[in-house]
Order: C-alpha cells, then structure tokens, then sequence
C-alpha cells in the first residue's frame, strides 16, 4: 500500500544529532521508507523555542539540512512541491513543512521566504503561544482565537497555496481557520477526542467542520493520543479511525505519523512495518479503496485542491 504521511520530525534528529537520512536508528530511513511504499513525506522543521533565541535563523538551517539530505540521496528521494511532482515522480518526494509559525518571527516577508524555500504546510504553533496564537496544551487558551497576524498568516498562506496545520493550535484558533481560510486545512498529527480526551485530539465537530472544509486529519501514532498508555498499539490506531469513519466518512482520514517525533514503545516500531496497519484495517473490514484513501489519496487531494 502506498504512502504519504503529514508529519515525521526526521529531519530534527539528523540535524541534532548530525546523523544522515539513507540510514539511522530511527523510525524512518530511505530503507524503510521503501519498505514502507512511501510516496511522499512532510518533513516538519521543528524548531523548540525553549532551544534557539533565533528561530527564523535555526529553522533556514533545518531546511538546509533536509536539502542537503535530498542532494545526497537522490537516487531514492526528491525534494518537492506540488501534486503532481508527486504522482509524477520516480522517486519518493520530500516536502518541506514547518513546525512553529514562530519562525516567522512576525514578518509576513518570512512566510514569503519559506515559500520560496519550498515550504508547504506550516503548524501554526507547537505548545507555546506565538505571534500567531495560542497552543491547545493549555485549557486557559482553549477558546483564544487567533492573533491579528495569524489571520493575516492565514491569508497570505491562502494566496501562496500553503497548507494550514492546526494540529497543536487552540479550539479557538482552529475555529478561526474554519472560518477565515479559503482553502482545506490539515491537522497534520491528531486523532480523535471522543476516543481518547486529550487536548492534541480534534473533538466531533471539529472533525465534521474539518470534512466540511474538504481536509484531513493525519492519524498519530503517540500512544499518549491513541489510549493514553505507554505503548502504541495497531489496534488503537484502528479504533480510532474507525470512530471517524463512523463519525464522518473516508474522506477526512490521513496518515500523520509523528514518527522520530513519539517515544516510547511503538508496535509499529518504524516506517517500513507499516503492513501491520493494512492487514488490520483490512481484518476491521475496510475495502481496498478505503485504505488508499487513509494512506495517501486524501492527502493528494488536499495537496491537488492547493493550487
Ligand atoms: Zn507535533
């Protein structure tokens, strides 16, 4: 079964580390996005304000990491853009997304630049409030929309053809994205509320309205979101697709991993065992065509509905 996945945060990892992509220890490799029948990947420049004063900076030198990964894997793997860069490509396609609309530090200017860069999704906050507006981490933030720039960040995202995340943003600012955007969003890694009551999960009608808007939510693997154990297990996974399903329909279902962003102990254990969720969406009577569409299709149609 092909793959595309909205979040891995790869990328951080071999830049900390100054490990490479074609191989490593963590959940995804070229290898293992092989195995995996990876047909592209978003790979999220995380940056932790906790660890830079300079995000703007720090985040440019993450993409310059992941460019030069792409360079040195280009057998296997291509940095790009559009859909039809992916449906066209020989090889897997890499695609730049950004973790922290405080990279921005402000500037609408910097949103520009990332686009140039090839930056196409950006999760509007990680858990700590920034210029464009407020984590759901917290449940005094839970219903602060956003920020006079974050609406101005939604609508030069709208224009430029850049995916809004609001995976980790506050309900409220979600609700402003329903509202103002022009264009579907993601929620790049969130599962489902009424299935396990975190704040990182997208309650019903966030999902309808989501559906409603045409986008997707990428599936987590995070234990902590699944069940709230310590150990990620496929069948949570299923459950919980299965609750949108029932919810929803197909069509709001993705793949958003959070792989070499979660610990712990992971029943998938990397990329390339993917197979393990298949044969079990299978076993809970999902059709051939209905997986795709989790695996990759309503990706690309998100992606395809950009331009
Ligand atoms: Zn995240």
């Amino acid at each position: 079964m092909k793959l595309f996945d909205l979040h891995c945060d790869t990328i951080l990892r071999i830049y900390g580390d100054k490990t490479e992509l074609k191989k490593n220890d963590y959940h995804i490799d070229i290898d293992k996005m092989k195995q995996g029948h990876s047909l592209g990947q978003f790979f999220a420049m995380f940056v932790d304000l906790k660890s830079t004063q300079t995000p703007f900076k720090t985040c440019n030198e993450m993409i310059d990491c992941f460019e030069h990964e792409m360079n040195l894997n280009k057998e296997a793997i291509k940095a790009g853009k559009t859909y039809h860069e992916i449906v066209n490509n020989k090889e897997i396609t890499g695609i730049v997304t950004i973790e922290e609309g405080a990279v921005l530090e402000g500037k609408i200017d910097n949103l520009d630049h990332f686009y140039k860069r090839g930056v196409r999704s950006i999760t509007l906050t990680w858990n700590y409030e920034n210029e464009i507006g407020y984590p759901n981490c917290k449940d005094e933030f839970r219903d602060k929309g956003l920020k006079p720039f974050g609406l101005e960040v939604v609508k030069r995202m709208n224009d430029l053809g850049m995916l809004i995340d609001v995976s980790h943003l506050s309900d409220g600012g979600f609700w402003d994205c329903i509202k103002h955007s022009t264009k579907p969003i993601i929620a790049s890694h969130s599962n489902a509320r009424a299935v396990q009551d975190v704040s990182r999960n997208l309650t019903d009608d966030m999902i309808l309205a989501l559906r409603d808007k045409g986008g997707v939510m990428g599936m987590n693997f995070c234990a902590y979101f699944l069940d709230g154990s310590k150990a990620s297990k496929v069948k949570d996974i299923v459950r919980h697709v299965r609750y949108i399903y029932d919810l929803a329909g197909i069509d709001v279902i993705a793949m958003g991993t959070d792989f070499d962003g979660i610990g712990g102990e992971l029943e998938i254990s990397d990329m390339s065992k993917m197979n393990l969720l298949v044969e079990a969406l299978r076993q809970d009577g999902f059709t051939e065509e209905e997986i795709e569409k989790i695996f990759y299709k309503n990706a690309l149609r998100v992606l395809e509905a950009l331009k």
